[in-house]
C-alpha cells in the first residue's frame, strides 16, 4: 500500500528534474522529486574535479523559462565553473521554492506499472512507497560512471578517484605522484590543474583527443548588457540552429573553398576558442575529406605547442574531428612541456595491472600515490537501465533496452505507459546545448500531461510502429554522418559489453518540429486510452 499518492514522480534532481518540478507544479500537479545525492544539481553536483567547467558559454547555459531570472542572474566568466553552475541551480531552487518537493539522499528502487489502475508504484531505498500516475526519468545522460576493470585495483594502497564522483572536500595533490587514466573532456580539463599542483603526473592515454583552447575570460559587462538587452530574442534565434547555441555557423563547405580561405576560417575559430570550431564548415560532420582538413589544421597546432616531436605525435588523434565529443581546454597540450608530466600511450604499453604501489606496464611499475580515473560514463542509457523499472506485463526496462534503446522521439517507450524520459537516447540532447534541450523536453512533457489530464486520458504509450520507425530513422540519420566512424560514448562503445548503437538523434531543429507536429496531431504515434 503506497504511503503517498501523487500525480508525478520525477527521478533525478538535476537541471531536468528541477525544471520539470517547476513546470508541473505551476500547472497545478502534485510532484515529488527523488534525488540520490545529498544536494541538487545532477552532473554539476557530482563532477567536482579540478577544472570542471561548462564548455557552452555561460550566457547560453541557463534556463529561459523566466525572463526575470535570466536578467537577474550574473555569470562571471565566459565558461562557468562547476561551483558557479551549482550556485545557479541552488539559486533557482530557492527562488522558485522547489526544495519542499525534493527528497534528497533517496535512490529510486523497484518501480512497477499497475495495469489495473494505470499508475506507477514507486519505491525507494529510504522505504518510500508512492502511487503516481506519471513517472518522469530525469536521470541525466552522463551520470552513471564508467570505472575500468583493471586487475589488482583493489590492492592499490593509495587513493583512487573518478572525475564523475569527486569528493566534496576536494583532493590535495601537493607533493604527490599522480596517475590520470583517460583523456576525454574531464581528463583534458583536470590534467593541467593537477600537473601544476602535484609533484609528478603520468597520463595514461588510450585514445588522444582533439581539443580547442577555451580562451576563458571574465565576462565583459558591455557584452552581457548587449545580450541581456535582447536576451529572449537571442535565445530564440539559437533555438533555430543545429547546436541550439550561438556558434557563428558558416554555411560554406570546407571542400568548396580554397585552402587559404579554409585555414583562415580555422585560425579565426581557434583564436576565438570553444566548440563552435565545429561550425566552421557545414560539411565537417558529413564528409570525411572535409573533416580531414580540420584534422590537419589541429595536428599542426599540436606540433606548434608541444616541443617534443615524439610526444606531439602521440598526442595527435588519428580519427575524425568531433567523432568523439570535441574537447575544450586551458593549456592542455602545453602541459606536456612540463618537466613533471609524462605520457604513457597504453596502446604501445598496455596497463598490465594495478599493484599496491602504482600502475604496472611492460617497462615496470609507475609508482603513484593517487590514481584519477577520468574514464567517463555509461552514457545516456546507464542511469536509466540501472533503475529497476517494470512496465506492462512486468517487462523489465533494462531487458527491453538490452540490445540498444528503443523509444519514440526519445520521450516515450512502448511497454512503459505514462513514463517519460528527458533528453534520453533517440533525442538530440548531447549533440546540442543541453539546457535548452532539457527545457524543450520538459515543456513538451508538461504540455502533454496537461492535455491528457484535461481530457481524462488514463494512459499514454508509444505505439510499436511509431517506435520502430523512429529507431530506424535515428540510425539512418546517424549513418549519414561521420559519428559511427570511431568508438565513442555516443555509440556506447566505451563500455565493455554495451551494444554499439548511435544513441542521440542527429537532427536539431527538425526534431523540435517533429515533436510539435506529434503534439498538434493529438499525440500521433502514441496510444491514448481512456
Ligand atoms: P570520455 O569522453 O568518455 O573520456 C573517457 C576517457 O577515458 C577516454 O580517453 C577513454 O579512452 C578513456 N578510457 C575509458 N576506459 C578506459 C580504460 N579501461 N582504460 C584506459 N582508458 C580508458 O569521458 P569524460 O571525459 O568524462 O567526458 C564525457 C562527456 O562529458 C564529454 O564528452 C562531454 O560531453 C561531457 N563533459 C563536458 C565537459 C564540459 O562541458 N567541458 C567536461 C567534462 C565532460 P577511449 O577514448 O579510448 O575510450
Amino acid at each position: 500500500m503506497a504511503d503517498l499518492k501523487m500525480d508525478v514522480v520525477v527521478v533525478g534532481g538535476g537541471f531536468s528534474g528541477m525544471y520539470m518540478l517547476h513546470k508541473l507544479r505551476t500547472s497545478g500537479y502534485s510532484v515529488i522529486v527523488f534525488e540520490a545525492g545529498d544536494g541538487i544539481g545532477g552532473t554539476w553536483y557530482w563532477n567536482r574535479y579540478p577544472g570542471a567547467r561548462c564548455d557552452i558559454q555561460s550566457m547560453e547555459y541557463s534556463y529561459q523559462f523566466s525572463d526575470e531570472l535570466a536578467q537577474d542572474w550574473e555569470w562571471t566568466e565566459r565558461y562557468a565553473t562547476q561551483p558557479e553552475i551549482l550556485r545557479y541551480i541552488e539559486h533557482v531552487a530557492e527562488r522558485f521554492d522547489l526544495m519542499k518537493d525534493v527528497q534528497l539522499n533517496t535512490r529510486v528502487g523497484r518501480t512497477e506499472f499497475d495495469e489495473g489502475t494505470n499508475r506507477w508504484q514507486v519505491t525507494t531505498d529510504q522505504g518510500d512507497a508512492v502511487d503516481a500516475k506519471y513517472l518522469v526519468m530525469a536521470t541525466g545522460c552522463l551520470s552513471s560512471t564508467n570505472y575500468p576493470q583493471i586487475d589488482g585495483l583493489e590492492s592499490f594502497s593509495g587513493a583512487c578517484y573518478h572525475t564523475g564522483k569527486w569528493p566534496h572536500e576536494g583532493v590535495d595533490f601537493s607533493g604527490k605522484r599522480v596517475a590520470v587514466v583517460g583523456t576525454g573532456s574531464s581528463g583534458i580539463q583536470s590534467i593541467p590543474i593537477i600537473a601544476a599542483e602535484c609533484d609528478e603526473l603520468t597520463v595514461f592515454q588510450r585514445t588522444p583527443n582533439f581539443s580547442i583552447p577555451a580562451h576563458n575570460q571574465p565576462l565583459d559587462p558591455g557584452f552581457v548588457a548587449k545580450i541581456k538587452g535582447r536576451y529572449r530574442a537571442f535565445r530564440d534565434e539559437n533555438r533555430l540552429t543545429a547546436f541550439h547555441a550561438d556558434f557563428d555557423y558558416n554555411e560554406e563547405n570546407a571542400l568548396d573553398v580554397d585552402p587559404a580561405h579554409r585555414t583562415n576560417e580555422y585560425e579565426r575559430r581557434w583564436a576565438k576558442g570553444g566548440i563552435s570550431f565545429m561550425a566552421a564548415f557545414a560539411d565537417l560532420m558529413f564528409d570525411k575529406n572535409a573533416n580531414a582538413t580540420a584534422k590537419e589544421f589541429l595536428h599542426d597546432k599540436i606540433d606548434e605547442i608541444v616541443r617534443d616531436p615524439d610526444l606531439a605525435a602521440k598526442l595527435k588523434p588519428d580519427g575524425v574531428v568531433g567523432c568523439k565529443r570535441l574537447c575544450v581546454d586551458t593549456d592542455y597540450f602545453a602541459t606536456f612541456n612540463r618537466d613533471n608530466v609524462s605520457l604513457v600511450d597504453i596502446n604501445e604499453t598496455p596497463i598490465r595491472k594495478i599493484t599496491a604501489n602504482g600502475v604496472e606496464i611492460d617497462e615496470g611499475v609507475c609508482d603513484v600515490d593517487i590514481i584519477v580515473f577520468a574514464t567517463g560514463f555509461d552514457a545516456m542509457t546507464g542511469a536509466l537501465t540501472r533503475v529497476d523499472i517494470r512496465g506492462r506485463g512486468g517487462e523489465r526496462f533494462s531487458e527491453s533496452w538490452a540490445e540498444g534503446p528503443k523509444s519514440f522521439l526519445g520521450l516515450g517507450v512502448q511497454g512503459f505507459p505514462n513514463m517519460f524520459i528527458i533528453t534520453g537516447p533517440g533525442s538530440p540532447s548531447v549533440l546540442t546545448n543541453m539546457l535548452p534541450s532539457i527545457e524543450h523536453h520538459v515543456d513538451w512533457i508538461g504540455d502533454c500531461i496537461s492535455y491528457l489530464e484535461e481530457r481524462g486520458v488514463a494512459r499514454i504509450e508509444a505505439k510499436a510502429d511509431a517506435q520502430e520507425d523512429w529507431v530506424a530513422h535515428v540510425n539512418e540519420v546517424g549513418d549519414t554522418s561521420v559519428y559511427p566512424q570511431c568508438n565513442s560514448w555516443y555509440l556506447g562503445s566505451n563500455v565493455p559489453g554495451k551494444s554499439r548503437v548511435f544513441l542521440p538523434y542527429l537532427g536539431f531543429p527538425p526534431y523540435a518540429e517533429k515533436c510539435a507536429e506529434v503534439a498538434n496531431n493529438d499525440y500521433e504515434g502514441f496510444e491514448l486510452s481512456a
